[in-house]
């Protein structure tokens, strides 16, 4: 509910909640949907305009309200399950694990708290409705830079029951911050994926006017539902416009900007998709990089991670005890991220040879554009000699999928796994960036 006054006036003008309303401030005037309240203020009158953006008009500027339109669909702000579910053809799960794109201003300490609900974000963005029937859930409310390996594991199991139930795609609601890491947690852990699964977020919370959480939404959606593609995918911001999404595959994405909408992009690949959500469109950029949706294949959940794995960054300096704290810790799989092709320094090399012994030890590039090639130096070469295994995939993905290899599989079998192309992770072919 909004404030007394406000209440009391929207109903002596006979507006709803839903309805077309032209607001008047001094110079100004906003037409646009009348949306509820916003959590932290009774006194703002929230709208949303064609562009998709709510904005917050504090009551105390507003010159004159007006009806425009009545609303279009008499759709119920809380529809009962059974007649969301008789709407559409296809169905889809929302499955909420925190992050900005479900936060709102906690008061008590002035910064945002992912506090709002998978439900709470599906009533916050009636358009979710005409999309397909939707089944909103929270499994965890988290920011992403907390999770840990039992998220990914409690995640890649709710995927897999849903599946199970038979959806015809899933959209996880997850921080942006690791969300590259999730993606990945999922391609590997459930394998033979016959729906598309696609994570998003948001850079700005929901409760805000500027927040882009719900053109992601709407996209993901819209991609979840009608996508001829399978897989694992992150759906954001193509541009700092609100006129696409981009879609990118789990294994070759990254966030490469803290703050913009854009964050996210392919890296050493194309995005497999655009959603142009306004025409409920899309544009398929890289359809044979991807597997195409068929919902008769038999999925199989491999939803264990090896714990003991850790992620190292080599750099001018590099103290190699610190490779050798992580053997003596029976570390079982490390991920190096070295310069350039994959170097390391020189006088790590006696650390990595012992690590090697004890461990799966995988090279990868800080460069991340471009490809990982041991074979140009004669210390790369020393390197392989010594039992490295060379990743051409982004470090985070090839830490994430060593984990995971390492908690289903034998080590013999890890070592092949680590060289095969398991989910769309390796670059075969640079087509960017070279
Ligand atoms: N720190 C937040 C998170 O990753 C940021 C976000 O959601 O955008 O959960």
């Amino acid at each position: 509910m909004y404030a007394r006054e406000i209440e009391e006036k929207l109903t002596e003008l006979g507006i709803k909640v839903g309805d077309k309303i032209k607001v008047s401030k001094e110079e100004k005037y906003y037409e646009g949907i009348l949306m509820p309240r916003s959590f932290y203020n009774p006194d703002v009158l929230v709208i949303k305009l064609a562009n998709g953006y709510n904005i917050g008009i504090e009551w105390k500027n507003i010159v004159k309200i007006e009806k425009v339109e009545e609303e279009k669909k008499k759709v119920a702000r809380v529809e009962r399950k059974e007649e969301i579910q008789e709407k559409h053809e296809k169905t889809i799960s929302i499955l909420s694990t925190g992050g900005t794109i479900a936060s709102k201003v906690d008061y008590r300490t002035g910064g945002v708290r992912p506090a709002m609900t998978a439900q709470d974000l599906f009533e916050a963005i009636p358009e979710l409705r005409e999309i397909a029937n939707i089944e909103p859930r929270t499994i965890m409310q988290v920011y992403s830079e907390s999770m840990n390996f039992e998220h990914y594991e409690k995640m890649a199991k709710e995927v897999f029951n849903e599946i199970k139930k038979g959806v015809d795609g899933i959209v996880i609601a997850h921080g942006t911050d690791t969300m590259h890491y999730s993606s990945a947690a999922l391609s590997f852990a459930v394998q033979n994926l016959g729906i598309p699964v696609v994570f998003v977020g948001a850079q700005r919370s929901s409760d805000r006017g500027s927040s882009d959480a719900a053109v992601n939404l709407i996209s993901s959606c819209l991609f979840a539902s009608q996508s001829e593609l399978a897989g694992v995918f992150i759906c954001m911001h193509e541009s700092m416009s609100d006129y696409a999404c981009a879609v990118h595959l789990g294994t070759r994405a990254r966030k490469l900007h803290a703050s913009r909408r854009d964050a996210f992009k392919s890296v050493n690949a194309k995005p497999v998709a655009r959603v142009l959500w306004r025409e409920k469109k899309i544009e398929y950029l890289c359809k044979d990089c991807v597997n195409l949706r068929d919902k008769n294949k038999e999925s199989e959940l491999f939803a264990n991670f090896e714990k003991k794995v850790a992620l190292i960054k080599l750099h001018p300096g590099f103290n190699p005890e610190i490779i050798d704290f992580l053997i003596e810790k029976s570390y079982k799989g490390i991920v190096l991220e070295g310069t350039g092709l994959g170097h390391a320094p020189e006088y790590v090399m006696h650390a990595i040879r012992n690590a090697c012994e004890h461990a799966i030890v995988c090279m990868t590039s800080q460069c991340i554009f471009g490809r990982v090639n041991l074979n140009v130096y004669y210390t790369g070469r020393d390197l392989l000699k010594a039992g490295v295994i060379p990743c051409e995939m982004l470090p985070e993905v090839a830490f994430i999928k060593l984990a995971w290899a390492l908690g289903n599989f034998s080590e013999e079998e890890v070592k092949e796994i680590m060289r095969k192309n398991v989910a769309g992770e390796i670059v075969e072919r640079i087509l960017y960036g070279e």
